[in-house]
């Protein structure tokens, strides 16, 4: 099946998209018609952890409103920089679990790869906003010591291609991959943890469904959306062609206050979802990493919004509420109030 790779209301392919990411504060202020009070706080913020944008994502931000929900998400405030105790800037202590560049082994089956070291957006609240991408630059001998591991390591049967976005990777550095992969006997299922098919649809082209297909691996993509309003045509489009492709998509969201601490807005993404093709899969409570306290929900309330947001959708709609903890063999599930 044919995906439309070029929308007809952009010109642009995504490689040119790619280049062509919002990256200064004030252009994505003009663009959105927003007063020139968030600037210095945007610059400021942009320091740490800069401003990074499709045009495609940008487009869904209504103008004029600073409230917006997906503005909310990229847009660097001076709420970053204030200190907050007990946010740090490895919560999750992955470096404990990388055993080899790159590869993170924490859970018996599966081990993730830290496939690229970019997205093409930044998310204010990404638990990585702090991570050592230099350091996991993988090199090529890396790539085939980190295929080695999982080669040795014959109780993983699943492989997470993450990031960064993997999806940031050519589709010839995923094809080599995915290849490489395949050709190990005891692993059934490659999975890939991306944004791309939200904030850059146009990705997912006819080339890129090719390269990560392997004929002996099942394909999970498990995108990443936490409002509706993320979800428009080329969405679709792009969910589509990989149904079409035989792959399984799923998405997982972070509960993030202001922006989908509610469960009306939980319920419509969760159904806006199901519209797309996608199934909920997981929703997480905020992992503590440094400069994204103000977007944290206290866990009594993130329970008593899952307990109405059970009341309000079909089971196979409701995602799991998780937390992500350093020490647990899994994710831990947090029980509704
Ligand atoms: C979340 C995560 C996974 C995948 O967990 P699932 O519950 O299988 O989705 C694997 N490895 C690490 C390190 C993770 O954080
Ligand atoms: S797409 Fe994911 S990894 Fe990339 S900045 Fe956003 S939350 Fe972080």
């Amino acid at each position: 099946m044919i995906p439309r790779t070029v929308p007809t209301w952009q010109t642009k392919s995504w490689q040119e998209e790619l280049s062509d990411l919002i990256q200064d504060p004030a252009i994505l202020l003009e663009r959105l018609q927003l007063g020139p009070e968030w600037l210095k706080p945007a610059l400021d913020a942009s320091i740490h952890f800069p401003l990074r944008a499709t045009e495609s994502y940008v487009s869904r931000i209504r103008p004029g409103d600073p409230q917006d929900p997906l503005l909310l998400q990229i847009l660097p405030l001076a709420e970053e920089l204030k200190p907050a105790p007990d946010y740090q800037k490895d919560p999750l202590e992955e470096a404990r679990f990388t055993p080899v560049p790159g590869l993170v082994h924490k859970y018996q089956s599966r081990v993730l790869l830290v496939a690229a070291t970019q997205c093409a957006i930044n998310c204010r609240y990404c638990f990585r906003r702090h991570f050592p991408y230099e350091e996991h630059q993988l090199s090529r001998p890396e790539w085939l010591a980190a295929l080695d591991y999982i080669r040795r390591a014959p109780e993983i049967n699943e492989v997470i291609l993450s990031g960064g976005d993997p999806l940031s990777l050519s589709d010839k550095q995923l094809g080599w991959l995915v290849e490489n992969i395949g050709n190990i006997p005891h692993i059934k299922r490659l999975r890939i943890h991306s944004r791309y098919p939200i904030i850059l649809p146009s990705r997912i082209t006819p080339e890129l469904l090719k390269a990560i297909h392997h004929p002996r691996l099942k394909t999970v993509m498990v995108m990443h959306c936490n409002h509706a309003q993320e979800i428009d045509g080329n969405v679709h489009d792009a969910v589509k062609a990989m149904r079409g492709a035989d792959i399984l998509v799923l998405n997982q969201a972070v509960l993030l206050k202001k922006i989908n601490d509610n469960s009306r807005i939980l319920a419509t993404l969760s159904e806006s979802l199901f519209d797309a093709g996608v199934l909920p899969y997981y929703l997480h409570l905020l992992d503590k990493v440094q400069g994204a306290a103000h977007f944290a929900v206290a866990e009594d309330r993130a329970r008593e919004l899952y307990g109405e947001l059970l009341t309000l959708l079909p089971g196979f709609l409701v995602p799991k509420l998780v937390r992500e903890t350093p020490d647990e063999g899994s994710k831990t599930p947090i029980p509704p109030l």
